[in-house]
């Protein structure tokens, strides 16, 4: 499931090979993957546009159109966004194609079909639900001990609720929590600000070296030029049942925590 890292490669990968191209026709083939106002056509309001930027908000990419309307794509589990050249095979799965003057396309894939691309108006707030980035200047130690103070829920649940923390999802906040030798259900308020301290540390890091690794192809997750991640080859614990702990030897265990699988290490996670 693409976070954060995931989500980051793609958008800097298509920002090498899409912005400034027109876009010469939009094709969507499943209605609900793409999402207009009222009263729009989407194929209609697309075409002849031009890519003018895209960035990334949370797990969202967005697209940026020179009208000032964006497309804001969620990958959610299996969604892909690749470009390619006329003569490259078409993706399985494939809902919405954005073909360009030159002959090129950008396709939105999705076999699971839980992803979207929503076309939004300038200026409309689509983002006002969600919290801080971890990688910006606004998530600092003293914002995160503020948002942990005397908050009963696991902290685990806390790092990925997007409303405080935009962009963390299951592989990372279990690399972080043990990283931080965290216990993935302690209560955010019962954490000591030294163990605040080493978790802001630690998402901070981990998200930043699985960006510099192209993110974790733990799925089927591949990046805009249908190439995998390699942070998949360096995670501690996600995924790594009875595995021995890289930092105790201990086996890691898996419990589910607020309805996901979580991996952590018993012996040195407190
Ligand atoms: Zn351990």
């Amino acid at each position: 499931m693409p976070e954060l890292p995931e989500v980051e490669t793609i958008v800097r990968g298509l920002s090498r090979s899409v912005v400034g191209k027109r876009i010469a026709r939009a094709e969507v083939r499943l209605r609900k993957i793409a999402l207009a106002p009222p009263h729009v056509s989407f194929e209609q309001a697309v075409a002849g546009e031009e890519i003018a930027g895209i960035r990334r908000r949370g797990k969202y990419a967005i697209i940026e159109l020179g009208s000032g309307r964006a497309l804001v794509t969620s990958l959610r589990m299996t969604g892909r966004l690749v470009v390619s050249s006329g003569r490259r095979r078409e993706e399985r799965g494939t809902h919405v194609i954005l073909s360009f003057a030159d002959g090129s396309r950008l396709s939105f894939a999705d076999l699971r079909t839980f992803g979207r691309m929503r076309l939004v108006e300038p200026g409309e707030a689509w983002d006002r639900e969600l919290g801080v980035e971890p990688l910006s200047l606004g998530f600092t130690q003293e914002a995160f001990i503020g948002m942990l103070s005397g908050r009963p829920t696991p902290i685990k649940a806390l790092l990925l609720d997007q409303r405080r923390i935009a962009g963390i999802g299951n592989i990372y906040a279990c690399e972080a929590l043990w990283e931080a030798r965290i216990r993935p259900g302690r209560p955010a308020g019962s954490l000591t600000k030294p163990a605040i301290r080493r978790l802001h540390h630690a998402v901070v890091s981990v998200l930043s070296r699985a960006i510099e690794l192209r993110g974790s192809s733990v799925d089927d997750y591949v990046d805009a030029d249908g190439l995998r991640g390699g942070f998949q080859n360096v995670l501690s614990v996600y995924g790594r049942l009875g595995e021995p702990c890289p930092r105790c030897g201990r086996p890691i265990v898996r419990t589910v925590l607020a309805q996901r699988g979580t991996w952590w290490c018993r012996s040195c996670q407190r």
